[in-house]
């Protein structure tokens, strides 16, 4: 009883934060819902404005990304946020990438870390992507031939050497904060000389302020992956350009048994969303079986970032006691519970502990 009051003496406390939460596409509704359930027990200090985006915003006011949603974000510089789901060759644009455009949110983290044990134990990485440039601006076209008017699809890359500056200088930081030693820089210099050359270069040039403080050593993307399978405890943390980071993040994930088990931060100056970094899952969504830690550990990152170290800490602890404790997993993780039986679960360790 004395663990309820006080979640609920937190929560009048510190009911003051306005964040923006998206429900999202696909098992979104399913993981945002076990997650507030889960805040709520462990005294959220978050006052929620729901709004929607991706295939929802389309079809509650016609846009991927609605104004009320970009409003209430620009209030609040703070989101809570499901997959969105991109139509596939076709159709509107990603509202993930206009999202990151919008607020300038050029630093993507992803950090990695062994909760069951699996294939690997003891991995504990993190990967910091720059999240707007490279060949996510989506220059791109078809060159008409004959009766063909896609005969040539071209598309260009775009890195500046200030937002590669900008981006490694928030890797090196992030280190120095979060006591992390080594940085490998993920390029493909070898072949894309200047798009991932120049982010190649200005890393190097940041590293320099950061001598004796934090290792930097680079590899080329390609091997880089197979590295990570064969070796991944030689890595601390991975910066990445825009594509190289999205694909790795996904090998990563696997690394801790799969989509289900990895966050996602986007950080820009003054705005941050969480995320989980799985997309909305068509394949299971609407079955109540998708695993929710990945936007629960979000959910850890989001109380982190507005200082509420303590209640990430208990919301990891808890987490943790479930899946090994109480063995409560998800089908992802050979278990047989539901979305929302996990989330019963951790709700349950979170009133008794
Ligand atoms: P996905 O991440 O949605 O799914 C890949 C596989 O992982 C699927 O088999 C899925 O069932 C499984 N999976 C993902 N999350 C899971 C979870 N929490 N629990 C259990 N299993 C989980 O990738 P996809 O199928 O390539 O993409 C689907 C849609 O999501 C696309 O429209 C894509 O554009 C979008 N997407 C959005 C984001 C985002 O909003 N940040 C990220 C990636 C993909």
């Amino acid at each position: 009883m004395e663990k309820h009051a006080h979640a609920r003496q937190m929560k009048n406390l510190l009911a003051a934060i306005p964040a923006t939460l998206i429900p999202g596409d696909g098992i979104g509704p399913e993981v945002v819902g076990a997650t507030l359930r889960v805040l709520d027990a462990l005294g959220s200090p978050f006052a929620w404005d729901i709004q929607q985006a991706g295939v929802a915003g389309v079809n509650s006011s016609g846009d991927p990304l609605p104004t009320a949603t970009l409003e209430s974000i620009r209030r609040t510089r703070l989101a809570l946020k499901g997959p969105l789901t991109t139509p596939i060759g076709e159709g509107f644009r990603s509202a993930n990438v206009r999202l990151r455009e919008e607020f300038q949110l050029y630093s993507n983290v992803r950090p990695v870390r062994t909760l069951v044990p699996g294939r690997y134990e003891d991995i504990d990485l993190v990967l910091v992507r720059e999240n707007i440039g490279g060949f996510y601006v989506a220059h791109e076209y078809y060159v008409p031939i004959g009766n063909d008017p896609r005969a040539v699809a071209v598309a260009t890359g775009v890195n500046s050497r200030d937002a590669c500056t900008r981006i490694a200088r928030f890797a090196f930081e992030y280190a120095v904060k979060n006591g992390r030693q080594k940085i490998t820089v993920i390029h493909k210099a070898n072949i894309l000389k200047a798009l991932t050359g120049i982010f190649l270069e200005a890393a190097r040039d940041v590293a320099k302020e950061y001598a004796h403080r934090v290792q930097m050593n680079d590899m080329i993307v390609d091997a880089c992956a197979m590295q990570l399978v064969l070796n991944p405890w030689q890595f601390d943390m991975l910066l990445c350009t825009n594509l190289f980071g999205d694909i790795l993040s996904d090998l990563l994930s696997g690394l801790v048994g799969g989509l289900g088990m990895a966050p996602g931060a986007n950080f820009g100056d003054g705005t941050a969303i969480f995320e989980a970094v799985h997309g909305s899952a068509p394949d299971i969504a609407g079955k109540g079986i998708a695993n929710p830690i990945s936007l629960l550990l979000a959910a850890c990152l989001m109380l982190e970032h507005v200082g509420l170290g303590n209640s990430a800490l208990q919301l990891r602890t808890a987490i943790g006691k479930t899946l090994n404790q109480d063995n409560v997993r998800t089908g992802d993780l050979h278990g047989n519970a539901s979305t929302e039986q996990f989330a019963d679960a951790i709700v349950r360790r979170l009133q008794t502990d």
